[in-house]
């Protein structure tokens, strides 16, 4: 068959991109899945080619590439049948210092994360007892002379055992003393190696076993000490870091799932065509063909928004409203796809060998994390809308 027409630019980086994806077949993945591994030798392979550096600029010794080109490369990771998930985060995260660090921090890190000799892919942001209401996660790095002390819990951290640094998002000022909930925060970047070593204070991370092969934990933070060269901009801006780089995160995601779906309605296709029962294919029934055309036509759809998003970041010009609603619009369409892929597939959706249940749980993670849907309405909602303020 043909490949599924979709909003197809950037040719040669997916080609370049495809190829090395071609090298880490279903059986890799499968098994990666079913140990709850990590998939170092793909992590490895696409950081030695550059790719998870492309967003690094060039005096740092990356490639220098935009979002758009970043989230070609998640893109391609997905639909080739990968999960981004395992490495996305340095993408992203690198974007917060990228934009917030000074020059010193630059040059301390961004050519080692180029080299592949430190993975920066874990952000601790979500705590257990607020949850979505960032503003007022508990935990707290209290200057003391030359250093932060960092106290209190996070949780879902991801990729943290695969990470040698990881951005900290924490309360610098109490909440009583701030004006706005949102100033008096702050980004320390912790040094994995140091913080588990034990030498500095206290870190314990305590793996989550969850529906999908996602490395994540709940991070206790007892008195572990951060040199101050480690906060990235300002003191007390830090939630303003956070959600500049929040934009950056949705198209990337967003991109994911657009890969996600593409994949889901390339392999119903594939076998509604292959599949005979009552002596046709099943994709001859409109009943089984229709609800592919309609996934295709949401995902194409999605698509667009996500690309419309990219070009906006990568002009310099806002884009939350954009970017926020290429993640729904991808997400929504993603899990759509799922859905009627494995619907198509009937029982065998369910057998690991034909990858839909692990794409199907893969895919579902995004209407949640990294913001659940019901956030992106409540900012649409308010911030493009003006409908009253909700919390
Ligand atoms: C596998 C996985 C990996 C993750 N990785 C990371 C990571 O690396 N770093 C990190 O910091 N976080 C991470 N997260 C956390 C993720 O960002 C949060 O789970 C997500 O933002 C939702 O927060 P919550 O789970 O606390 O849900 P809650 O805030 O408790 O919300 C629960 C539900 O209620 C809804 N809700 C809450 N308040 C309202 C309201 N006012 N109006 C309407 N609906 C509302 C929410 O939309 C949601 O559906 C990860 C999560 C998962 C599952």
């Amino acid at each position: 068959m043909e490949p599924i027409p979709s909003v197809d630019r950037h040719q040669e980086l997916r080609e370049a991109v495809r190829a090395l994806c071609a090298r880490f077949d279903s059986a890799y993945w499968q098994r990666i899945d079913a140990e709850r591994g990590y998939p170092e030798a793909f992590v490895d392979a696409l950081t030695g080619a550059g790719w998870l550096a492309a967003m690094i600029p060039v005096e740092y010794d990356g490639s220098g590439l935009g979002l758009t080109e970043a989230s070609v490369i998640m893109e391609e990771i997905n639909r080739s049948g990968g999960n981004a998930g395992a490495c996305h985060g340095q993408m992203y995260n690198m974007g917060t210092l990228l934009r917030h660090g000074s020059e010193a921090q630059k040059r301390a890190w961004l050519p080692s994360i180029a080299a592949g000799k430190l993975r920066l892919q874990s952000m601790a942001v979500t705590e257990p007892s607020t949850g979505s209401d960032t503003t007022r996660l508990a935990t707290t790095a209290m200057r003391q002379g030359d250093r932060y002390i960092i106290s209190g819990q996070k949780v879902w951290t991801s990729r943290l055992q695969h990470s040698d640094l990881m951005i900290v998002l924490a309360r610098t000022t109490p909440l009583a003393e701030v004006k706005r909930r949102s100033e008096g925060m702050s980004v320390l970047m912790v040094d994995l190696r140091d913080a588990l070593s034990g030498a500095h204070g206290g870190m314990n991370v305590r793996p989550i076993a969850n529906m999908v092969n996602h490395e994540t934990n709940e991070v206790f933070f007892d008195h572990l000490e951060v040199p101050v060269e480690n906060l990235i901009g300002e003191e007390g801006h830090g939630f303003r870091y956070i959600l500049d780089g929040l934009n950056a995160e949705r198209t990337l995601i967003a991109a994911e799932c657009i890969g996600d779906g593409y994949w889901f309605v390339d392999r119903a296709r594939r076998y509604a065509s292959d599949r005979v029962v009552f002596g046709r294919p099943i994709g001859q029934n409109q009943g089984v063909q229709f609800p592919i055309a309609e996934t295709y036509v949401e995902i194409e759809a999605a698509n667009l928004m996500r690309f419309h998003a990219a070009s906006l970041f990568d002009a310099g010009k806002p884009c939350g409203a954009e970017a926020n609603m290429a993640k729904l619009l991808a997400a929504k369409a993603s899990w759509e796809a799922a859905n009627v892929c494995l619907q198509t597939h009937g029982g065998f959706g369910f057998a690991c060998e034909f990858d839909v249940e692990r794409k199907f749980r893969e895919t579902r993670l995004y209407q949640v994390a990294p913001v659940s849907t019901n956030m992106i309405f409540s900012y649409i909602a308010e911030h493009v809308l003006g409908l009253p303020r909700s919390f």
